[in-house]
């Protein structure tokens, strides 16, 4: 009765606080996206800056961050949280996506694809994350991971059956991950025994995530377990086909509109044409695939971490205590500056990282720095935004405590940040 009694206070306001005027609930989306002030900068197209800043972008970079940003804003934001309590990615938003361009960036037009950057890439995904990690997962691991894969080690055929579909209207899972084969990935248990022309795929795979949605899984199994992880070989795997099964959703902390499954393999039947590149190579793609995908990871974390201090800022200048607004106080203020300077470090290592891709330099210590990184400061934004928001920070009614939650996953897939942390001492060692 007391609590009914206290619901209906809350329903006619008599509990709530007043709270500031800037402070947009779940209901409208976040009016204060101002982060990174790309669009004021230089133009670059006309090659006059050969030292230009990172966060330098050509016409089309521009266009396109400026068209994600409204995209998130007017179609997203509005359903954010009600994707996030059901654990469900509203299906408009998977049209969206595809219906923008946005699931073939870098594939190229004669497949049906945007024919972007690995740059725009990294920009769209960080745009993305601003306003939903979940999304901007989706929208990552298509872009940064499957069709990397397919584009780069696939047969004409595969391409010209395989991307056109993944650019218009079908989803791709990575499945390496298994119960026993984490950040030992190449442990991996399941099995593809050749019959003839066919492979039979025996096994099961964990955290698969948009396995829901997908269309399309890019498996890796064991075709000689004799030869260790030189027997691991991707297969292109139809959701449709016999004997492969989509496990139920995790409930999980955070990214919880993206679903994330495990899969069953009872003899699976592919053809050998299914499999990606050459046999016993997986391994090599799965690596190559993951240390893009990490700079799409690091976009993500950097996204979801400005999106979540965009949110903040304007509270702590509009509420007041002690007579003054909150953000007038020095100790928060250094605070705040501090948080900003990391936000600014990982965004040029992301930048960087991409960059580096684009130029045909290695990038794989960048790319783990990046990664590691933004997922450290992802973690330390939102914790400290949820304490400068105070109680408010602290309830669902509004986007921050989501951002905290969502931030968590940073640390882990894709490689721990452990795992970051050996691959970039492995580097150094090697270095010197
Ligand atoms: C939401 C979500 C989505 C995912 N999506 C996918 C996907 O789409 N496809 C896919 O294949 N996988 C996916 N994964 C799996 C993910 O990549 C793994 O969870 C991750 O690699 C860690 O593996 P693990 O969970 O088994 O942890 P473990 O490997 O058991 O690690 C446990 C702890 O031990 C530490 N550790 C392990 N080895 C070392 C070491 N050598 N040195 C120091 N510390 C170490 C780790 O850092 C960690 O802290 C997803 C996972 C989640 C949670």
């Amino acid at each position: 009765m007391q609590g009914l009694a206290v619901r209906l206070l809350r329903c006619s306001g008599l509990l709530r606080r007043n709270f500031p005027t800037c402070l947009s609930s779940w209901k409208i989306p976040p009016h204060v996206l101002k982060s990174s002030q790309s669009e004021a900068l230089v133009d670059m197209t006309n090659n006059e800056l050969p030292f230009a800043p990172l966060q330098t972008f050509t016409d089309e970079q521009i266009t396109i961050k400026n068209s994600v940003k409204k995209f998130a804003q007017e179609q997203i934001a509005p359903l954010v949280s009600t994707m996030d309590e059901n654990s469900k990615m509203e299906k408009s938003i998977i049209q969206g996506l595809f219906q923008q361009g946005l699931m073939g960036i870098e594939i190229d037009p004669k497949y049906g694809g945007t024919g972007a950057s690995f740059f725009s890439s990294i920009l769209v995904i960080e745009e993305l994350a601003k306003v939903d990690a979940s999304v901007a997962l989706l929208c990552d691991l298509q872009n940064t991971v499957i069709n990397k894969m397919i584009a780069k080690h696939g047969t004409e055929e595969q391409k010209a059956t395989y991307l056109p579909i993944l650019a218009s209207e079908k989803i791709g899972s990575f499945c390496l991950s298994e119960a026993g084969a984490g950040s030992d990935s190449f442990s991996l248990k399941t099995r593809a025994d050749k019959k003839g022309n066919y492979y039979v795929i025996n096994g099961s795979k964990m955290w698969i995530s948009s396995a829901t949605y997908a269309g399309l899984f890019l498996v890796m199994a064991n075709v000689d377990p004799s030869a260790g992880y030189k027997g691991i070989t991707c297969f292109l795997v139809d959701r449709d086909t016999e004997g492969l099964h989509v496990g139920k959703t995790e409930n999980k902390l955070g990214i919880r509109a993206s679903s994330t499954c495990p899969l069953t393999f009872e003899d699976v039947k592919v053809p050998e044409t299914n499999i990606l590149g050459q046999i016993g190579h997986g391994y090599k793609y799965a690596i190559g695939a993951l240390n893009n995908g990490r700079i799409g990871i690091a976009a993500q974390m950097l996204g979801l971490a400005q999106g979540c201090f965009d949110y903040t800022i304007p509270y702590i200048k509009e509420r007041a205590q002690f007579g003054k607004r909150v953000f007038d106080f020095q100790g928060l203020q250094h605070q705040v500056a501090l948080v900003a300077t990391q936000l600014e470090a990982a965004r040029l290592l992301t930048y960087n990282a991409a960059r580096l891709v684009e130029a045909g330099r290695p990038f794989i210590k960048e790319a783990s720095m990046a990664k590691y990184y933004a997922s450290e400061i992802a973690g330390l934004t939102t914790s400290k935004c949820i304490e400068w928001m105070g109680g408010v920070g602290f309830i669902k009614d509004y986007p921050v405590e989501k951002y905290f939650r969502d931030a968590k996953i940073g640390a882990i897939y894709e490689g721990t940040s452990n795992i970051q942390l050996n691959t970039i001492a492995k580097l150094i060692d090697m270095e010197y």
